[in-house]
């Protein structure tokens, strides 16, 4: 579904890892391949005006939109772009939920009170989650992006990896523009398409963003009261359930099978409570009747979650488990509360080409089904952990020295 792609300017390049389009390749194009050539995005031009004229556009957006279209090097060179390293769970968490963004997201939560409580009457979503989302998409509206969204779309629109997404989504903007939301000029947001305070896709914003001041006018750049009120439709109609929280940190049971540690493994609470799950603290679980998975990001050294089902809305935003968790322990640091008990471990440091190696190891071993594509995401943390499993490891899908030893990949620290 395309609004749920989300791009995360601060994060850009991690939320490629794990939060590419559902249609998107996430394969590297090799080096020689072409970026996009005039004649091949004049008659792209071309096909965008038939489109934009068959779905009503007026002559007068059609006219000034396409009309002074041009394509972005920068934009297939940023989209072509594939991290070196991958991030741990550790670093992408502590480069966002710093003391000074807590402080800051503090003192907003403060400042914006009577904004964020009706929003959240009006929706569900309490107030710190609004001003963590703000944080992470935007750092607090400090940065919204200065590309042109058309000529982004219109680029990524025309070259051909993911062009029936892209095209959509101009499509969705030149709706937008005929609206009148925004004139020519300021319709700017990141390289990917996404705009204002909470970095909406056109599609997202089409469909979810309101006019929550009053004034006529949708605009997520310059009215804060929208953006708010917007995150907050969004959210409830991806599902947000008013009075839940997003999950917790736990502590597991000294026998706790970590196989049974992914999203796809639901159990009520009450089951995980029978299998030695406490709160962090040691207290028992809430007795709720709630369905949850846990995650162990950085593996058993490091901090457990038990997720809830407010994290999978999360996800529908932007589909990546560190963001998510990112949202929620920053929307709870702002709410007030203290750190995580057990911090984050680091990750050795692995380059593309060595979790290449990683991944074909563990597919000769039977262990991984999918082809290596050099990004470490939760199919190859499942084969890491068949392979600790069977090597009678603790079983967390954490590439640690150890595993990395016994499969024979140096790495690079
Ligand atoms: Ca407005």
């Amino acid at each position: 579904m395309g609004f749920l792609v989300r791009y995360n300017i601060a994060g850009v390049l991690l939320a490629m890892l794990s939060a590419m389009p559902a249609s998107a390749d996430n394969h590297p194009l090799p080096d020689d391949e072409p970026m996009l050539s005039d004649a091949e995005f004049s008659a792209c031009q071309a096909r965008f005006e038939n489109q934009a004229r068959q779905k009503g556009i007026s002559e007068d957006v059609i006219a000034q939109a396409i009309n002074g279209l041009s394509i972005s090097q920068r934009v297939l060179e940023l989209d072509r772009k594939q991290p070196e390293f991958t991030s741990s769970f550790a670093s992408y968490l502590n480069k966002r939920v710093t003391d000074a963004r807590v402080a800051q997201g503090r003192a907003l939560l403060q400042q914006h009170h009577k904004l964020l409580n009706k929003v959240s009457k009006d929706y569900g979503v309490p107030p710190s989650y609004l001003v963590s989302f703000w944080g992470m998409e935007t750092n607090f509206g400090s940065y919204l992006g200065k590309m042109s969204i058309l000529d982004s779309l219109a680029t990524l629109g025309c070259d051909k990896r993911r062009s029936q997404f892209f095209t959509t989504e101009l499509m969705n903007a030149l709706t937008l523009l005929d609206e009148g939301v925004v004139g020519v000029e300021g319709f700017r947001g990141s390289w990917a398409g996404a705009m204002g305070n909470m970095q909406f896709m056109p599609s997202a914003y089409l469909k979810h963003a309101v006019d929550y001041d009053g004034d006529g006018k949708r605009d997520l750049w310059n009215s804060l009261d929208d953006a708010m009120g917007s995150a907050g439709n969004f959210l409830k109609n991806l599902g947000w359930q008013k009075g839940e929280r997003w999950g917790r940190e736990v502590r597991l049971g000294k026998n706790f099978d970590y196989l049974s540690a992914n999203l796809k493994n639901r159990k009520p609470l009450s089951e995980w409570a029978a299998l030695g799950v406490k709160q962090a603290n040691g207290l028992p679980l809430p007795d709720a009747d709630m369905e949850a998975a846990i995650l162990v990001p950085s593996g058993h050294n490091g901090p457990a979650f038990l997720v809830y089902q407010n994290f999978d809305v999360i996800m529908r935003w932007n589909r990546s488990e560190s963001y998510a968790i990112a949202v929620g322990y920053f929307a709870n640091r702002i709410a007030g509360m203290g750190k995580l008990l057990q911090s984050p471990v680091e990750a050795p440091r692995l380059n593309r080409q060595q979790v290449m190696q990683l991944q074909e190891q563990l597919k000769a071993g039977g262990y991984l089904e999918d082809d290596p594509d050099g990004i470490l995401g939760p199919n190859t943390r499942l084969g890491i952990s068949r392979f600790q499993a069977a090597k009678g490891m603790i079983a967390d899908g954490f590439p640690d020295e150890e595993v990395l030893t016994q499969l024979s990949i140096v790495s690079t620290d």
